[in-house]
């Protein structure tokens, strides 16, 4: 099997069957692409997902010819049991898939191994990205790792702590002045072929590549609960991709009899940025999500004022049944504290969403107490610490004195939580 026989490339607006397995829209109306995977030699694809340990062991189900991956570790995440949290929130089986684990922090990485390596398979001279931080460290880091030189359009709004990891990588930054990652990504359209720079951007109608990295989130998923499939799999919903990609690996499994049942798909947003949550709520067709005018909130890699790949997450929500929820500021900075302090998980604001959203769906009836569901903690806390240190009750200060701080700790107290050592 190889890169030019494994998967075609089909229009999602016109329906045309692409001939070519390189291009990045379709030839015929512009329409965005996407890849459709050759399952029929079952026995095969079946053993590479049972047998597989890391990220590019999945390689059968890659869009690349994949011989020299561009690769820095990602990929094969924890998933973990959360029993305290799912106490709290009354329901029997909970779990988070980490993909804070990856190298930058974000399954990003996953997508920037699979774009960097297509970009070095086509030759590609430099690469561009539009992005709120997160995808542009991922392709700060694999641009660093492949050689590759990056342009990166970020919104000038973003604090410059979340960029340092790009600066720190040698990424070429631009800060769009009043831009949204929206923005970002139309500027990068209207100069992109005058440098000829490979977008790899990740959303389908910039780079339908990179896409199909987030199925092997799936896949370890699946082989972590011995190819049993939860009720649900809960995903922060920015464009939409990850949710999209989590579906359609699963979608794979199914049709590879892997697994016997589809997971329901929950996309979670918060409400100051919601376009995906709007639609759902009027049970719009995927195609009808409208571009927010406004947006706010706090979860910034997630604030896309139009989903790009909202119609296909939402197709994916639809298909199985699946649910979508907008949840406040507040509740996912309350989320956030709760998985940090409940399982020692450190998830980014946009990752809280999914602790945020279950909550609201278990209380709401949406999820019965004997539902398994499975959280998809997507980046790392410490991609913005500034969050807690904003919210948090400033920490206690004590001498270097025993006696002093006996007094101090007996005049503090920590009650009300099961931690409570001043009793
Ligand atoms: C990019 C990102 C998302 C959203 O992913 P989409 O594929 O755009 O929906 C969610 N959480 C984090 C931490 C991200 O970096
Ligand atoms: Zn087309």
């Amino acid at each position: 099997m190889n890169a030019t026989n494994k998967y075609r490339l089909i229009c999602r607006d016109c329906g045309h069957i692409v001939e070519s397995t390189d291009a990045m829209r379709c030839p015929a109306c512009g329409g965005v692409l996407y890849c459709e995977f050759d399952l029929s030699d079952r026995d095969a694809l079946s053993a590479a997902i049972r047998s597989a340990t890391g990220f590019w062991d999945y390689l059968p189900f890659f869009p690349v010819r994949g011989d020299k991956p561009v690769t820095i570790g990602e990929g094969a995440t924890p998933l973990i049991a959360m029993d305290r949290l799912a106490k709290t929130m009354g329901i029997a089986n909970a779990y988070i898939k980490n993909e804070a684990q990856n190298p930058t922090g974000t399954f990003k990485d996953r997508c920037m191994s699979l774009a960097f390596t297509k970009a070095k398979e086509a030759n590609a001279a430099a690469v561009v990205m539009g992005s709120a931080g997160n995808a542009g460290a991922a392709a700060a880091a694999y641009a660093a790792r492949s050689g590759i030189p990056c342009y990166l359009f970020v919104p000038a709004v973003t604090p410059l702590a979340r960029i340092a990891q790009s600066i720190a990588y040698g990424a070429r930054l631009m800060m769009v002045d009043n831009g949204s990652v929206t923005d970002c990504i139309e500027l990068i359209d209207r100069v992109r072929d005058h440098y000829g720079w490979m977008n790899v951007t990740t959303a389908y109608p910039c780079n339908p590549f990179q896409a199909e990295a987030e199925k092997a989130i799936a896949y370890e998923m699946a082989k972590s609960m011995s190819f049993s499939v939860p009720d649900w799999i809960v995903v922060p919903v920015g464009g939409g991709g990850c949710l999209t990609g989590i579906y359609k690996g699963y979608r794979d499994m199914a049709a590879l009899g892997l697994t016997s049942k589809m997971p329901r798909m929950v996309g979670v947003q918060e409400d100051g940025c919601c376009a995906l949550v709007k639609a759902f709520e009027k049970r719009a067709a995927p195609m009808e999500i409208r571009r927010e005018e406004q947006i706010s909130g706090i979860a910034l890699p997630i604030m896309d004022a139009f989903p790009l790949d909202g119609a296909f997450a939402l197709q994916a929500i639809y298909e199985t049944d699946g649910y979508a929820v907008a949840v406040t500021s507040e509740e996912l900075m309350e989320a956030q504290l709760l998985l940090s302090s409940r399982e020692g998980i450190f998830a980014e604001i946009a990752s809280s969403t999914t602790v945020a959203g279950l909550k609201k769906l278990v209380s709401g009836g949406v999820i019965a107490p004997q539902d398994s569901v499975v959280c998809v903690i997507t980046g790392s806390g410490l991609k913005d610490a500034s969050v807690i240190v904003d919210h948090a009750k400033a920490p206690l200060h004590v001498p270097l004195d025993p006696e002093k701080l006996k007094e101090i700790i007996k005049a503090t107290c920590w009650s009300g939580t099961e931690e409570c050592i001043c009793v």
